[in-house]
């Protein structure tokens, strides 16, 4: 029996419902392409574009394959500027960590930034349980905390939600107007709510865009700002970083700050860009520096291309599931493109389902800014679900079915034959039903009066 954990997500299910809310659908689709269409916009402005992708990917290739020298080289220059380097195998170590820095400042009270690291480790339940207040600075994490969601998206974690599903999120928690969807009104009340639990917050969390070997320093990026009051109010900042979030030197950093805020908002440059460079005087810094299966993905020949993802959400933005279907319809951590090449690789039998998830149009693979080989990761992930026995069972029995077919050409004109003569004269209940998906959202093709072999036969073979 598979465990409840590993139980597989129904991305369709969940895509189903998010489509049913037409309004959301509609608008989800329209704010989403919209970031795709300014990100066309802003990189139309950068001639040097083609040389700076290159550039991105072969950096981050190179520091992939020499990753041992450059972690390293990181924890040293990090610890002579007097931050404290902590290593974490997998998601638990780096949650126990977290927790044992806290308590040994007996912090009760914890405002953090944005990470997909410590979403995808479960840090906030995690800490929660254990009697600390955590607090989402970021407006849209915010709101997907308040709504007890994960984000549905990387960069803009509320995207699905309209602004009167905020208004009324609001005005239960918050005790605002419940018909004023008014987006300043919104922020400003969000933001008077904020601010004291700022003050009063004990430590500061933040996740890395980048962490820089040559220096040992770490850059976040933000456009609201949040990151940075929380690492410089509380004395205490903990940052947690993925291992492939590194960059060898200083001088690269600007190549991937020219890419990330233009692939993911279309916009030159994030608002803050905010570099830190040891503890501020008086405080503590520490960095913990995660793996959680990343070393795993690195030695796979066919899957370590993802780790060169800066996390941008360009090939989110681009793909027409995820558009349509809502990030929280793929039921994990990442979603989108990039979230169908990351997932399976945490829990194979869980997101099964997810590398189907998809057209395999490879528009992702277009915008991505590092040059990933998304849509052909996609395409090999479907080869290790079905060589592991764990497709759907209609789709093998389908699949099978379909090979004896094509391999004798007799049960394949027999079967055409049959098909047409269904397709015209069967009662619709019989074409309808549960056991043609196909037919839920569109009307089956009208059968030609003549197949194209029949054609052939007549009008050609004899001549
Ligand atoms: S895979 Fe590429 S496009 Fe998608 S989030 Fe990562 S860097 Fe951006």
């Amino acid at each position: 029996m598979i465990p409840a954990k590993s139980r597989p997500v129904d991305p369709e299910g969940l895509a189903a419902r998010f489509i049913a809310l037409e309004k959301h659908e509609t608008t989800h689709d329209r704010l989403v392409w919209g970031m795709r269409m300014n990100r066309d916009k802003a990189i139309d402005g950068v001639p040097d574009w083609k040389e700076l992708r290159e550039l991105a990917s072969q950096i981050k290739e190179h520091t992939l394959t020499h990753l041992d020298q450059y972690l390293e080289q990181f924890e040293q220059n990090a610890t002579k500027l007097g931050t404290k380097v902590h290593w974490a195998r997998d998601a638990a170590e780096h949650n126990a960590t977290v927790h044992e820095i806290l308590q040994s400042h007996g912090v009760k009270s914890l405002i953090k930034s944005k990470s997909m690291l410590q979403e995808e480790c479960g840090m906030t339940s995690y800490l929660e349980k254990r009697g600390i207040e955590v607090t989402e600075s970021d407006l849209g994490e915010r709101i997907q905390q308040l709504s007890n969601e994960p984000p549905s998206h990387i960069v803009v974690p509320a995207i699905h939600k309209l602004r009167t599903d905020v208004a009324e999120l609001f005005a239960e928690d918050l005790g605002t107007d419940p018909h004023d969807s008014d987006p300043h009104y919104l922020a400003e009340a969000m933001r008077n709510n904020a601010r004291p639990r700022f003050m009063k917050a004990e430590a500061g969390m933040t996740g890395g865009n980048f962490a820089v070997a040559e220096t040992g320093g770490f850059v976040v990026c933000t456009n609201e700002g949040n990151a940075d009051i929380g690492a410089s109010v509380p004395p205490l900042h903990i940052a947690s970083i993925g291992i492939e979030k590194l960059i060898p030197r200083a001088r690269d950093l600007g190549v991937f700050i020219r890419m990330l805020s233009r692939s993911a908002l279309g916009s030159p440059i994030t608002q803050y860009t905010s570099h830190f460079h040891g503890p501020r005087k008086g405080g503590e810094l520490h960095v913990v520096l995660v793996d959680n299966t990343r070393s795993d993905r690195l030695g796979s020949p066919d899957f370590w291309h993802a780790l060169k993802c800066i996390r941008c959400g360009a090939c989110m933005n681009t793909c027409p599931v995820y558009r349509r279907s809502g990030g929280l319809s793929y039921g994990a951590t990442y979603s989108g493109p990039i979230g169908v090449i990351l997932d399976p690789g945490f829990d194979l039998s869980k997101y099964r389902e997810l590398p189907f998830h998809s057209s395999l149009c490879g528009s992702c693979s277009q915008v991505c800014p590092v040059k990933i080989d998304i849509s052909d990761q996609i395409y090999k992930w479907r080869r290790v679900v079905a060589a592991k026995g764990l497709e759907k069972v209609a789709k093998t029995v389908g699949m099978s079915a379909l090979g004896v077919t094509l391999a004798h050409p007799a049960l394949f004109h027999a079967g055409e034959s049959i098909a047409s003569s269904g397709l015209t004269h069967a009662p619709r209940f019989l074409l309808y039903n549960a056991l043609n998906p196909w037919g839920k959202h569109r009307e089956m093709p009208t059968a030609a009066a003549q197949t194209f072999r029949e054609w052939y036969i007549e009008n050609r073979r004899t001549k």
